[in-house]
């Protein structure tokens, strides 16, 4: 599945999500080499037949897709692919009124092999992959298998191998990690099939202020992200503020770390007040990684429309499916579209009128949902929404951009079928960026390569030998990791 191709490949959908067209969807011809777009040609959606037409004589060898829909794939910005093993563990529901992350992952985690992390790995990337998700940002324990299995299933992505040196399951191990991560930026075998590398210092708390600096100029030598936990936890919080006498934000941000230049991808953010988010928002370097089903169940929702009124660009990821129990990044969009709503049943009026005093608040809480509606509009505009996991996770990397229809960024592409129940009869983004629509995926192209069969994709996958054989290594690794911790 993933020998690269080298020969031009176009493709004509007739209708496309093209940016910086008068119209939000348009017919499209997209031609790509070497895993990325070289050519974009648009028609208005009433000319397409006529396009079509043309387009056929000028590229004998042209794909057709009519009654379908062309996006750029999704970009997952912020997960652990290989935890999808923690997946239905007994162990996770009793853990998480606690520090799920330190009661339970630390102490599996210190069990796992590079093989189980290679075969879990693989996994998790067919599960982004059937949810639509060409590239993740991975952060993770044997970093250098997770780079394998991302190029075993055909996936794009940058991968941090984690680094810590203080405290977690990697810090007796951290120089290995480094040198996984040098070897992952220098391998072009990895680049050309889309795989980069990110330096991944876990968090505050667990990376000394020697590894940090560290981590910045190396970043700042090799110009690749630092993708980063940032303020996640009450304990991360506790330990800093103790041993440094600052909050987490203002601790790194002494350290140089939003200042000296390598783009920052720093996760969670919920631990931040108004002081540390001004410090954020006069970075030219941060973005900040919103994972809302994931905060809901190891901590709180950060507080993001903070994060907009600072103007600190922030995308949305899954994190890992140990706190959520999915890799649908799409439920992840609708759940931030419906969270000025969901503020609203806490608000005095409505815990007013829950104590029977309805008359005298009815109106006020209506008043106050036609205003949060208004205020809210941009924030649950499918572009704006979308953005987040296309164009912005795209463009933090030096090494490549993704996350658009455009010359030279990466083909990574979702056919959509219109004729799906679950899109059926929308021909707009507003179902990509609200729906369930993954059923819906007729064709998906991953660094230029087809991932599965037209209109057969999911089944396609599943059913091919080398699925079947990664589930089976899988399946042992799993029963033997969980006989290992205790926990079988
Ligand atoms: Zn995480």
């Amino acid at each position: 599945m993933n020998t690269l191709s080298k020969k031009t490949t176009s493709i004509a959908c007739e209708l496309a999500f093209i940016p910086g067209t008068p119209q939000k969807l348009s017919g499209a011809l997209v031609t790509w080499q070497d895993g990325k777009i070289s050519e974009v040609k648009v028609c208005h959606p009433r000319d397409w037949q006529q396009s079509i037409k043309a387009w056929k004589q000028e590229y004998p060898d042209l794909q057709v897709y009519e009654d379908k829909l062309l996006t750029p794939a999704f970009i997952n910005p912020h997960t652990h692919i290989a935890m999808n093993f923690f997946r239905g563990l007994e162990a996770s529901a009793t853990s998480t009124k606690g520090n799920m992350i330190e009661d339970l992952f630390y102490h599996v985690e210190s069990h796992l092999s590079y093989e189980d992390v290679l075969a879990f790995s693989r996994l998790g990337a067919y599960e982004n992959l059937l949810n639509g998700v060409a590239m993740v940002w991975d952060h993770y324990y044997h970093g250098h298998a997770v780079a394998t299995a991302l190029s075993d299933v055909g996936l794009t992505g940058v991968v941090a191998p984690t680094l810590q040196d203080l405290a977690g399951p990697g810090k007796s191990r951290w120089e290995e990690e480094w040198l996984q991560t040098e070897s992952i930026y220098q391998s072009k075998d990895l680049a050309q099939k889309g795989i980069f590398a990110a330096m991944g210092p876990h968090a505050s708390d667990t990376c000394s202020a020697g590894l940090w600096k560290k981590v910045i100029s190396s970043a700042k030598k090799m110009k690749i992200p630092i993708h980063c936990h940032a303020a996640q936890s009450f304990e991360e919080y506790a330990r800093i503020e103790q041993r440094e006498g600052k909050s987490p934000i203002s601790w790194l941000a002494g350290l140089g770390l939003f200042s000296e230049g390598p783009e920052i991808l720093a996760v969670h953010n919920i631990f931040a007040d108004k002081a540390d988010l001004k410090l954020l928002g006069q970075s030219k370097s941060v973005s900040l990684c919103f994972c809302p089903f994931s905060s809901l169940v190891f901590a709180i929702p950060a507080a993001i429309e903070y994060w907009d009124q600072y103007e600190i660009p922030w995308c949305v990821g899954t994190d890992c499916v140990a706190s959520n129990d999915s890799m649908n990044i799409q439920k992840e969009l609708r759940m931030i579209a419906g969270m000025p709503m969901y503020n609203l049943s806490r608000t005095d009026s409505y815990l007013n009128f829950i104590e029977g005093k309805n008359a005298s608040n009815l109106n006020t809480m209506n008043q106050e949902r036609q205003s949060s509606w208004e205020n809210t509009t941009k924030q649950r505009s499918p572009e704006s929404l979308l953005k987040k996991v296309w164009a912005l996770p795209g463009s933090i990397h030096t090494q490549f951009a993704a996350g658009e229809i455009a010359t030279g960024k990466l083909a990574n592409l979702l056919i959509w079928d219109l004729s799906d129940p679950s899109i059926w009869p929308s021909r707009s983004l507003h179902t990509i960026a609200m729906g369930d629509s993954s059923r819906a995926i007729y064709q998906m192209i991953c660094n230029g390569r087809f991932m599965g069969k037209d209109g057969q994709f999911e089944a396609s996958i599943k059913q091919s030998l080398v699925f079947q054989e990664h589930l089976k290594e899988a399946k042992a690794r799993y029963h033997s990791m969980l006989n290992r911790c205790g926990l079988s």
